[in-house]
């Protein structure tokens, strides 16, 4: 099983996505995150990230295809950040398509700009665990140092204005691809983390009903 979550920045990916894979016990891929972590060894890589930009579609292809391949993660896998134009998917199904493998579930999480931009500005992530909270609604549990929680060098409000540009002149139109062939599950991502994380695990069952 192969699934993929897309919307725009603050919308809530990467924490459903984790919550997704702890229930199941699958693999979750951020490919935001695994470009972040390799930024402080590459300097035109961090300008593309820290101001807001979309990183070249075939470099994240290949760092995620190889990442796959050397650890072998073909099944019972989250993708939450690739694909994310209409290219990569495309790409992407190809490629997985010559392996026998395919993307199962397209989970779009619907956040309008101005809820999202709020999330964004509380939006804090341990530079440790790499996990995700958001001072207001998902503040971090007792024991968390809070010395060790940041804002992504993202955050600024030129890059996220830069992202939501990006977002909707790159990913939406895989969006309206993909709703258009049937293959998005549209989830209404201004609830709450568990309302939208229960709404998903609805959705799935219906689909494999
Ligand atoms: P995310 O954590 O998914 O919001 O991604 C953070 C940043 O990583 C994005 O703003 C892009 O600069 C870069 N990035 C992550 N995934 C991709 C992708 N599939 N294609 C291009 N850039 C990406």
């Amino acid at each position: 099983m192969i699934a993929v979550f897309l919307g725009p920045p603050g919308s809530g990916k990467g924490t459903q996505a984790e919550m997704m894979a702890d229930l199941y016990g699958y693999t979750h891929l951020s490919t935001g995150r695994m470009l972040r972590d390799m930024k402080e060894d590459n300097k035109k890589l961090a300008e593309v990230l820290d101001s807001g930009g979309l990183v070249d579609d075939d470099l994240v292809l290949e760092i995620l295809q190889g990442h796959l391949v050397k650890n072998n993660l073909f099944h019972n896998l989250i993708l939450d950040g690739t694909p994310r134009t209409v290219y990569q998917y495309k790409k992407l199904s190809n490629w997985l398509e010559l392996r026998g493998l395919s993307i199962k579930h397209v989970i779009y999480l619907d956040v309008d700009e101005d809820a999202a931009i709020s999330r964004i500005s509380y939006r804090r992530h341990d530079k440790i665990s790499g996990k995700i909270y958001n001072l207001k609604t998902n503040p971090p549990p007792d024991g968390v140092d809070f010395s060790n929680l940041v804002a992504r060098a993202d955050q600024t409000p030129e890059a996220i204005k830069e992202r939501f540009i990006v977002y909707r002149e790159n990913t939406f139109p895989l969006i309206k691809y993909l709703r258009k062939r049937g293959k998005l599950i549209e989830i209404d991502g201004t609830k709450t983390i568990q309302t939208v994380h229960y709404k998903i695990l609805e959705k799935l069952n219906e689909e494999n009903a």
